[in-house]
C-alpha cells in the first residue's frame, strides 16, 4: 500500500492544502510506494510564518544550548541509522552499505555543528584607538532553506541544516520529491532531541514550492543542491528577491591516470567512483583519461573484466554493489545517453542497455556501461549522465589531460593517479576544480572543511559546511566600544581615525 508522505510543520505532520500529489516509486521492483504531497503557495506560507516565529526564540537560545540539542540528535541518529538508510534504499535505489555510508558522511556535519560555541566565537581587538576596542560577531540571518535533489536524500540535507541551526537560524528543507520520506525521519529526531517546534520544518513539493520559498520575503537565504540548469535559476532568482544564495550544480569528473600510476589502484577507484551509486553522485567519476596509448591499454585490459562482473541487484542484496537508477524517466535519459554515444562513434566496449534483473524484471536497471575514443566533442564527454557509464579519453600527454579538465564546463571534483608528486602538486596547484583528490578518486571533503565545485559547478561566494557554511549562515557584526564615558571631546566631523 502507498504511503502519504506530508510535511513537517511546527512540530508534526501536516497534509498537503494544495491536493496536489506525486507517486513514489521503488525503483528496484518498479512499484508505486508511496505518494508525496506537494506544496502550494498557502503550504510554504504556513511554514514560513512557523518558522518566523520560532527564529526569534532559537537566534536567543545559547549557542552551548543548541550544541547539545544537536548532540542529543546525533546520538538518537546514530543508534537509528539503519532505519534511515532503509528508507533510502527503498526510495533511492541505492544499496544498503551505500546509504548507510551517505548517513555516516551526514553525521559528520552534525558532528561539527556541535562545536557551535567554538565556531560561533568572534574577533577582538583591544585598543583599536585610546582605551577603544572593537569585536565582530556572528549573527543567525533569521529563516533559510535548503532544497535538495535526490541522490543523497539524507547527506545533502545535512550539509545544510546542522550548520544553520549551530549558527542560530530555522531550517526548511524542501526535499527531493522522489525520495521524500528520509526528511520525516529526520524531523521526527530533532523533535525527540528537543529542537523547539518550527525551528525545523519541511515542505515535500516541486517547482511550485521552490519558487514560493525563493519569493518569500521573510526568506533570508537559500541553500541549493542539484542539477546546473536549475542551480542557475535558483541562484538568479534569489538574487532578484535579495537573497543571499548558495547554489550547487552538476559535474562531470575526470580521474587522469599517469604512466606512472598503480594501474590496480587505478582500476579499482574507478570502479567505485564511476559505479557507486549506480554514477548517480555528483562527486562519481564519469571520465577516465589515461595518459599514452600504453597506459590506456593496460588500463582498459584490467578495466573491462571488471565491469563486466560488475554485481547488481536491488538495495536489499548485500552482495549488491550497484542498484537500479531512480526512476523510469532517468534509466530512459541514461540509455539514450548511451545511444548518441554509439551515433556519435564512440567505441562502446561493455553495453548496459540489456541488462535484466531477473525477479525485478520492472525495476529501473541498466548495466555498467564502458566507453573507447571519447572525444571532447561528444555529447556523452559535454554533458552529466549521471547513470553507471564510464568514458575513456585518451590523451597524448599530461598538458592536453590539464587542458581538457580546466576548458570543461563542470569544475566539482578530479583526481590524478600518479606516483610522481611534482606532477601530483602541479596538478593540485593549477587544475580549475573546486575539489581535488591525488590517488583519491572521490575526493569529499570531511565537515569540518568545506565542500563545493567551480564553473558550473557552483553559483554564489561559498561552499558548504566547514567555515564557508559558518560564513554562509551568519551575518557579521562589528562593535566599536569606548569606557569608560565621561571623555567628551568635542564634536569631531571629519571620518573617525582612532588616536
Ligand atoms: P534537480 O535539479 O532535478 O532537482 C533538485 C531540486 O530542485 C529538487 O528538490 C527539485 O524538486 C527541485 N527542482 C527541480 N526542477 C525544478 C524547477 N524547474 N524549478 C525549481 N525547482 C526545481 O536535481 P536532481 O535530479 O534531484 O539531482 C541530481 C543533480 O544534482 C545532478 O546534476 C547532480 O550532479 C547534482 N548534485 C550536485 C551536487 C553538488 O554538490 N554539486 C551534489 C548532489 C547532486
Amino acid at each position: 500500500m502507498a504511503t502519504d508522505i506530508v510535511h513537517y510543520i511546527d512540530g508534526e505532520r501536516r497534509k498537503a492544502k494544495s491536493g496536489r500529489s506525486s507517486p513514489v516509486f521503488n525503483p528496484a521492483t518498479g512499484q508505486q510506494s508511496g505518494t508525496v504531497h506537494l506544496a502550494s503557495l498557502a503550504d510554504v506560507n504556513e511554514a514560513v510564518a512557523s518558522s518566523v516565529k520560532a527564529a526569534e526564540v532559537w537566534a536567543e537560545t545559547t549557542p552551548l544550548r543548541r550544541s547539545r540539542i544537536i548532540a542529543r540528535f546525533l546520538r538518537i541518529a546514530e543508534d537509528n541509522i539503519d532505519a534511515l538508510a532503509t528508507i533510502i534504499s527503498a526510495e533511492h535505489g541505492k544499496v544498503f552499505s551505500d546509504a548507510k555510508g551517505e548517513v555516516q558522511r551526514g553525521l559528520e556535519v552534525v558532528e561539527f555543528a556541535t562545536g557551535a560555541p567554538q565556531l560561533l566565537k568572534g574577533e577582538v581587538s583591544e585598543d583599536v584607538g585610546t582605551k577603544i576596542d572593537s569585536y565582530a560577531v556572528r549573527q543567525p540571518l533569521g529563516v533559510v532553506a535548503g532544497i535538495t535533489p535526490f541522490n543523497f536524500p539524507a547527506m545533502v540535507p545535512m550539509w545544510m541544516f546542522p550548520v544553520a541551526l549551530a549558527c542560530g537560524n530555522a531550517f526548511i528543507l524542501k526535499p527531493s520529491e522522489r525520495d521524500p520520506s528520509a526528511s520525516l525521519m529526520i524531523a521526527d529526531w530533532l523533535t525527540e532531541a528537543g529542537l523547539p517546534k518550527g525551528v525545523f520544518n519541511v515542505v515535500q513539493g516541486d517547482k511550485e514550492a521552490v519558487d514560493a520559498l525563493l519569493r518569500h520575503p521573510d526568506i533570508a537565504a537559500i541553500s541549493f543542491v542539484g542539477s546546473t540548469p536549475i542551480a542557475r535559476y535558483i541562484y538568479e532568482t534569489a538574487a532578484t528577491t535579495g537573497k543571499r544564495c548558495q547554489a550547487l550544480g552538476g559535474a562531470k569528473n575526470h580521474m587522469i591516470v599517469m604512466p606512472d600510476a598503480d594501474i590496480d589502484q587505478a582500476v579499482d577507484g574507478l570502479m567505485g567512483a564511476a559505479y557507486g551509486s549506480a554514477g548517480e553522485r555528483c562527486m562519481a567519476v564519469s571520465v577516465a583519461v589515461p595518459v599514452g596509448e600504453e597506459t590506456a591499454n593496460a588500463l582498459m585490459e584490467k578495466l573491462v573484466p571488471k565491469v563486466r562482473a560488475l554485481k547488481i541487484g536491488p538495495g536489499t542484496d548485500p552482495e549488491a554493489e550497484m542498484g537500479p537508477l531512480v526512476t523510469k524517466a532517468h534509466l530512459d535519459k541514461v540509455k539514450g545517453y548511451i545511444d548518441a554515444g554509439v551515433a556519435e562513434g564512440a567505441k562502446l566496449v561493455v553495453d548496459g542497455r540489456d541488462f535484466r534483473m531477473q525477479g525485478y524484471e520492472d525495476g529501473y536497471f541498466v548495466g555498467g556501461t564502458l566507453f573507447d575514443n571519447v572525444t571532447p566533442d561528444m555529447k556523452i564527454y559535454k554533458e552529466e549522465i549521471f547513470g553507471p557509464v564510464l568514458s575513456v579519453v585518451r590523451a597524448k600527454d599530461y598538458d592536453s589531460a590539464a587542458k581538457m579538465i580546466n576548458e570543461h564546463e563542470f569544475g566539482n571534483g578530479t583526481a590524478i593517479f600518479t606516483r610522481n608528486g611534482e606532477a601530483a602538486r602541479e596538478f593540485a596547484h593549477r587544475i580549475k576544480v573546486g575539489m581535488v583528490g591525488i590517488n583519491v578518486p572521490i575526493p569529499i571533503p570531511m565537515a569540518f572543511h568545506s565542500f563545493g565545485g567551480w564553473k558550473a559547478s557552483l553559483f554564489g561566494d561559498h561552499h558548504m559546511h566547514g567555515p564557508e557554511g559558518i560564513r554562509f549562515y551568519t551575518k557579521l557584526k562589528t562593535i566599536t566600544t569606548r569606557w569608560p564615558t565621561g571623555m567628551a571631546e568635542g564634536a569631531e566631523f571629519a571620518i573617525p581615525n582612532m588616536k
